[in-house]
């Protein structure tokens, strides 16, 4: 195994209830996290010993939904890290016993899992919090310390205005978090509103509405001093997530618990989706692998291309060619050609990057670069 350094990610399955538009992994649970988790990510992390890792994240399902003890025996991974660590966090369940525990452990990051202020949203996606419940655990989490704070957003909800996103996004910035990450809602597979489709369809906004959505919200907060760094994510002058950079840089990573997928050694691989499957396997220190993929240099250079390009700093091509040994200029000079002509990318001091056009149809600008 590479002895490079890599980001570290855990994955924490439980929630309160599931929220319609969840398309993730995760079992309703109560306070207990259930035997035997905390132990089988330890065991599990022993894989990992030759790597060192720069970045924490963990997610979920909801981290802050299990008991104070599990919270505090997971929140332990942070000591195995140097650098950014961040915890995400839902409004009902972030307490101040559980922002001691993260002090204690030296997080440095929380991400909050609002998604909306407005009591209609909260209800629409399934949330089980109330704005109030935010704003308590918010300043409880600046008075602690806390300097780096996301808040998660969604907008292009069923009967949702531009107007009323407007001033959802209002609402959340005078609390100044120094990084929001606004989310366009989709109907994903596995969901709830996925299921639902047949007898009471959800009616998103069409197209047009959610791309006017996404480039106000790239003005609006832009006005109030965040940079559009990425697709979905804002954040004020060096608070952008270093974990989640290191993905779209195509770096490696490792994931612990259920669903967890990992990309280490040209090898990206998940963990099964079955939280008894996985405490029974890694727990006893065997593979809890489901699925695994060799990935060549010709589609880690694709992927690097592609990925990077949600970001608005792009990709340095002169790495990436040298990083896999393509020239990117042989492979792809038409379709750069075609894509800048129609104002969907440009290439900046040797940087391949996206115009605000481009990040909006990220999806068509993908589909162009071919796997050659
Ligand atoms: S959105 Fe978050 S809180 Fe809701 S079910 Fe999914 S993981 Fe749990």
């Amino acid at each position: 195994m590479a002895t490079d350094s890599a980001g570290l990610y855990i994955h924490v399955p439980f929630c309160k209830k599931k929220c319609g538009y969840c398309s993730f992994y995760s079992v309703c649970h109560g306070e207990n996290a259930g035997a035997g988790f905390v132990d089988a990510l330890k065991t599990e992390f022993r894989k990992y010993d030759a790597l060192c890792f720069d970045t924490l994240y963990i997610g979920g399902g909801t981290p802050t939904a299990v008991s104070d003890m599990d919270f505090d025996n997971i929140c332990d991974f942070a000591f195995k890290v140097n650098g950014e660590k961040t915890v995400e966090a839902n409004p009902e369940s972030l307490s101040s016993a559980k922002i001691s525990i993260l002090k204690e452990h030296g997080f440095n990051r929380l991400s909050i899992g609002l998604q909306s202020p407005a009591r209609k949203d909260l209800e629409f996606l399934g949330r089980i919090h109330s704005f109030e419940d935010f704003r308590k655990c918010f300043i409880t989490a600046r008075s602690a310390g806390f300097k780096n704070i996301n808040v998660d957003l969604i907008y292009g909800l069923e009967n949702q205005s531009l107007k009323e996103w407007l001033k959802n996004l209002e609402k959340i910035t005078a609390y100044e978090p120094e990084h929001i990450s606004c989310y366009c809602l989709s109907i994903e597979r596995d969901s709830g509103f996925y299921e639902r489709a047949g007898e009471n369809p959800i009616r998103l906004p069409c197209d047009d509405i959610t791309a006017s959505m996404f480039i106000e919200t790239h003005k609006f907060l832009a006005a109030t001093g965040y940079v559009h760094y990425e697709i979905s994510n804002f954040a004020k002058k060096a608070k952008e997530c270093a974990h989640n950079i290191n993905y779209w840089k195509n770096g490696q990573y490792a994931g612990l618990g259920p669903s967890a997928w990992s990309f280490i050694d040209n090898i990206r691989f998940r963990n099964v989706s079955d939280l008894n499957g996985y405490l029974a396997s890694a727990g006893a220190g065997e593979s809890c692998i489901g699925e695994e993929d060799r990935v060549d240099a010709r589609v880690r250079f694709y992927e690097t291309i592609c990925i990077g390009l949600r970001m608005k700093d792009g990709v340095n091509i002169e790495n990436v060619s040298k990083r896999y040994n393509i020239d990117f200029r042989e492979c792809y000079r038409d379709i750069f050609d075609k894509l800048n002509e129609d104002g969907f990318l440009f290439m900046e001091n040797g940087f391949l990057k996206p115009t605000l056009k481009g990040m909006l149809f990220h999806n068509t600008v993908a589909a162009e670069f071919v796997l050659l």
